[in-house]
């Protein structure tokens, strides 16, 4: 079976060049019954077929391509706390009580992520040395700060750093403002946490199989049954994490987020001498710019940089040279270093800016639209659905549970998003 993850034509992914072995390498051609089928191979799937596996339930995982396929397998690697917005935000949004509940629940997201991976002994370059948002300029950090001071309201150990500090943690002159820092936050390689949690919830007795679409789910003797190309499952309860990447049967789901896409560059490893002058204490930063731009360095001394856009036809050469002004204007030590990889996935986005979990039908759990941020809250949401689904007691658990909702406008708003960065990637002074 191939072990691949494709990209638009012309990418190369950095995650999949350097990924540990895939597991996972059957495609399901059998008649399976399991007490819960998950659909989808990210980390919202995989963190719940293996907390169930924990629990004793049985439990089959199909995925439609291979583990880490869709932003599991694509994303930035920070491992940051909470959502995007801000607390209030959430509040505004939910309700007080049940805004309060959301926020704690995800609060302390990189915890479980860290717990996950030292209990499974993970091999996905885990570096527990904080995340730093970033101000660009003066006024940012008046909102970063109204932001710290919610995020410190809801108990989150974050803290305010200084432009000095801001300055000596980027090796940046732009970054001179200041930023939240948060301890607790990470960086990881986000396909091998995906293929390790695959591992771990088989050890734990989860089959997983690849390759393996649903093309139909039909209630039938009170258990859903599921149908692929060559083979069905039947299961009392179904989570269905296929997010923004939803495409088949599940593509109802697709509708309840706009998709927007975000792409990455890494450089070839640096030399000695610019890697130990640039984000010399290896923290994960991402800034305020409406451009956000995230910075980060791997265990190879590659720097990584993200932004928003696909690489798409004549629009890859576009946004990578935008890329390579940005990297230029913010670490002027790089010039001149040649980007070795250039991929693109995509969010799924919600007009609300908070995700949501969505019950499509009795026993029908679909969790979507992340927002962009999704290593952990998904490995947050999979633990809770497997504890909702053993206790049977939705009491506990921690979000709201929504009807299938359909997002308005979705081409236009995502035509919005990708010509509109790409006019300011084209037009930008960097
Ligand atoms: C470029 C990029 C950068 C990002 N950066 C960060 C970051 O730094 N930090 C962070 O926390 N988050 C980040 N995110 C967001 C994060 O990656 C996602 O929120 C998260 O991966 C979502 O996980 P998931 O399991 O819910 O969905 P996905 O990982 O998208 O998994 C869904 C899976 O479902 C499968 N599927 C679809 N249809 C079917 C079907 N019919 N049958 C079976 N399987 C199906 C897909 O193939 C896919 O593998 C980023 C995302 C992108 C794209």
């Amino acid at each position: 079976m191939p072990d691949y993850l494709p990209q638009d034509s012309g990418e190369s992914s950095l995650w999949s060049a350097t990924a540990i072995a895939n597991p996972v390498n059957r495609q399901l051609q059998q008649s399976l019954q399991a007490d819960v089928l998950v659909v989808g191979g990210g980390y919202t799937g995989l963190s719940s077929a293996l907390h169930l596996a924990e629990q004793g339930v049985s439990v089959v995982l199909l995925e439609a391509n291979s583990i880490g396929f869709g932003g599991s397998g694509r994303n930035a690697g920070l491992v940051n706390a909470g959502v995007w917005q801000n607390p209030d935000h959430v509040r505004r949004e939910l309700g007080a009580e049940a805004g309060e509940r959301f926020n704690l629940a995800l609060r302390d997201s990189p915890a479980l992520v860290s717990d996950l991976v030292d209990r499974f002994r993970m091999d996905c370059d885990l570096q527990r040395v904080g995340t730093v948002n970033v101000a660009h300029n003066a006024a940012a950090l008046k909102s970063l700060e109204d932001r710290c001071r919610q995020l410190q309201e809801i108990g989150a150990a974050v803290e305010m750093i200084d432009g000095e500090t801001a300055r000596e943690i980027s090796a940046s002159q732009v970054y001179r403002h200041g930023g939240i820092h948060d301890p607790g936050a990470a960086t990881i390689h986000p396909l091998n946490y995906a293929r390790s949690l695959a591992r771990a919830a088989m050890e734990l007795g989860a089959q997983l199989f690849q390759e393996s679409a649903i093309e139909g789910l039909v209630r039938q003797n009170d258990r859903w049954l599921a149908t692929t190309a060559h083979g069905e499952v039947s299961a009392e309860q179904v989570i269905i994490a296929t997010n923004a990447y939803a495409d088949g049967n599940s593509q109802q789901v697709r509708e309840s987020t706009v998709p927007v896409f975000i792409f990455q560059c890494a450089t070839r490893p640096l030399q000695d001498d610019v890697a130990a002058n640039i984000i010399p204490r290896r923290h994960g930063l991402w800034d305020t710019q409406l451009m956000l731009t995230s910075s980060r360095i791997d265990r190879d001394r590659r720097l990584i940089m993200s932004s928003a856009g696909r690489l798409q036809g004549f629009r890859r050469a576009i946004r990578v040279n935008w890329m390579t002004r940005s990297r230029d204007w913010l670490f002027p030590q790089t010039r001149g270093v040649e980007w070795e990889y250039q991929w693109s996935g995509q969010v799924g986005v919600t007009g609300s800016k908070i995700l949501r979990i969505q019950l499509l039908a009795p026993g029908v759990f679909a969790p979507a639209g992340y927002n962009g941020r999704g290593i952990g809250p998904g490995s947050v949401i999979g633990k809770h659905l497997a504890q909702t689904i053993v206790s049977g007691n939705r009491n506990d658990f921690p979000f709201p549970i929504e009807a299938l909702y359909r997002e308005k406008w979705r081409s236009s708003r995502a035509g919005y998003y990708s010509y509109g960065t790409l006019a300011m990637q084209l037009l930008g002074r960097r």
